[in-house]
């Protein structure tokens, strides 16, 4: 299964679930608030370099054996 990156729309907090494909598009729960928490999208490489380190934890994405040349073109 594929690891997908939320960001919760009220506190903020960033975190990666493992999710079946056909449950992508639905809305996770923030494990702080439990608001809603939308996917992020090809957008960590940014993130991660904004200093908070939430996202160190990156290099366990299958993004790491993607050879697509950026994550819009990734089938992962
Ligand atoms: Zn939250």
């Amino acid at each position: 299964m594929p690891i997908y990156e939320y960001v919760c729309s009220d506190c903020n907090l960033k975190f990666e679930l493992l999710r079946p494909l056909s449950q992508v598009n639905k809305g996770a729960s923030c494990p702080r608030c439990h608001n809603t928490a939308k996917r992020i999208l090809s957008t960590f490489a940014s993130f991660s370099r904004d200093g908070n380190g939430l996202t160190s934890s990156i290099g366990s994405s299958p993004c790491a054996s993607c050879s697509a040349a950026n994550c819009n073109s990734c089938s992962l």
